[in-house]
């Protein structure tokens, strides 16, 4: 089995976000996966995964803020256009989601009610290793993940109402699965990357920050084979990676407007 596909891998930094994922009562934290095992010299310890929530939106959004930027109107995330009391919920340089009778470029990447989005994003799982060394047998990211008991309302001192909430730090890896896209449509995401600003809850309050560090374009072959070994069938995957070179990003655009002319 021989498949082929293109991938945008971006690096990125976090001072400290919080993905706000899974909330139970009063406590947000983020999205568990579960406990791997890993191995640091001869023993194993246990460790939580945890599910980096949010990036899809924050791609996005990221993209909404560039089409803006050179005055292409795209879908917005609402699809509806004004509150009851009439206040406008879609600013200018925007239509209400899924409403564009040609899809827009943001719709004809990341769909709509009825269209499945044509781009897939993922991130290795997140963990907290003590260890300096260590070995898994899953991909993971080690980060920084925090946990903070805080106090939202005291009564003499003794909380009557405290909630837990959960962080992460450090650099960490997405890919976006570009496969199904056009050049053209793989240049307007990468340059929506630069507009990438904030991942999760609380930006007001200064969290969230996320720094694009880089990113490449890689088209990559997995080539998957089987083989008799011990009398099961044994499964073997290789991955080749290359880099793809784009010059002139910018120029989606010349080529978009010749597409809707
Ligand atoms: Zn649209």
């Amino acid at each position: 089995m021989k498949k082929t596909k293109k991938q945008l891998v971006v690096r990125a930094f976090t001072p400290i976000a919080k993905p706000l994922n899974a909330s139970i009562q009063k406590n947000s934290t983020m999205l568990l996966l579960g406990e791997i095992p890993y191995i640091n010299g001869e023993k194993t310890f246990n460790t939580k995964v945890y599910y980096i929530k949010g990036l899809r939106g924050m791609l996005r959004h990221a993209a909404m803020s560039l089409a803006q930027d050179c005055g292409i109107e795209v879908c917005h995330t609402s699809e509806k256009t004004e509150l009851k009391d009439g206040t406008k919920l879609i600013p200018n340089g925007f239509h209400p989601f899924g409403a564009c009778d040609t899809p827009c470029i943001l719709r004809r990447i990341f769909g709509s009610f009825r269209e499945e989005s044509r781009i897939s994003v993922y991130a290795d799982p997140i963990t907290s290793i003590s260890h300096k060394e260590y070995n898994t047998d899953v991909a993971v990211q080690r980060v920084h993940i925090l946990s903070e008991n805080r106090i939202a309302l005291s009564y003499e001192g003794i909380p009557i109402q405290d909630f837990r909430e959960s962080y992460f730090s450090g650099y960490f890896t997405f890919s976006i699965d570009v496969t199904l896209l056009t050049k053209e449509e793989i240049k307007f995401l990468m340059e929506s990357l630069l507009y990438i600003e904030t991942l999760g809850g609380g930006k007001n309050a200064g969290y969230g920050q996320v720094k694009l560090l880089d990113f490449d374009l890689l088209k990559i072959e997995v080539i998957k084979t089987v083989k008799r070994n011990n009398g099961i069938y044994k499964v073997n995957e290789e991955i080749e990676a290359e880099s793809i070179e784009f010059d002139e990003i910018e120029d989606w655009r010349t080529i978009l407007d010749a597409l809707d002319a």
